[in-house]
């Protein structure tokens, strides 16, 4: 499963509604300090799921909204879809006939967030859900951020079995295993 565009409007620095390819297997992302390209990123970890405005190098999650510029107002919501090439059927269930899947979050000043699945209103859950156990996922191993590789040269034991069972789509069971326990 591959990530083929991602469609940006009001967040951070991305105010106008933008569009980011991903024609290939390998794109790089260049320009200037500041331009934006660390924000491409957390715009990805953002609709994923993340619920913490740090990882995304904020104090809140408003913070994800365009503030405003000398020459632009600020905007009251910020929204970020990621599309992704389902061609192969790696993503499997309800999910395996869809050839494009799109994942969509939207945020507001008050902070509340809004998910949709190819268009349709879902839960924060459904999307953590769909990604579980594919290698994607606000927190997993699918971005390699500064300092990942030492985290996981250096995880204790207990650590490191979690990117395994990550890796071998496992943790999806194990997940709901810990959700049942708890009910
Ligand atoms: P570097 O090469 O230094 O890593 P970068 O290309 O990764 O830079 P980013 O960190 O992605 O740059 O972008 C930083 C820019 O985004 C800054 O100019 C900052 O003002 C702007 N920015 C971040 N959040 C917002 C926001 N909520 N509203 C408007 N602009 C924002
Ligand atoms: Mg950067």
């Amino acid at each position: 499963m591959r990530l083929s565009k991602i469609r940006l409007a009001g967040f951070k620095s991305f105010v106008d509604p933008t569009t980011v390819q991903f024609p290939s297997n390998l794109v790089g992302i260049l320009g200037p300090n500041g331009c934006g390209k660390s924000n491409v990123i957390d715009a990805v970890r953002w609709v994923m799921g993340e619920s913490a405005a740090s990882r995304l190098r904020g104090d809140s999650m408003a913070d994800v909204i365009f503030s405003g510029s000398a020459a632009r107002k600020p905007v009251g919501q910020a929204s970020v879809e990621l599309v992704f090439d389902n061609g192969e059927g790696r993503l499997g269930g309800q999910w395996a006939s869809f050839a494009e899947i799109a994942v969509r979050r939207l945020v507001n000043r008050d902070g509340s967030s809004q998910y949709f699945l190819n268009g349709s209103r879902c839960r924060r859950r459904d999307i953590t859900d769909l990604f579980l156990g594919t290698g994607l996922g606000p927190r997993s191993y699918a971005i390699i951020e500064q300092g990942m590789i030492s985290r996981v040269i250096e995880a204790r034991a207990d650590e490191l079995r979690g990117f395994f069972e990550e890796a071998a789509g496992i943790s999806r069971y194990k997940e709901r295993r810990r959700e049942t326990e708890t009910r």
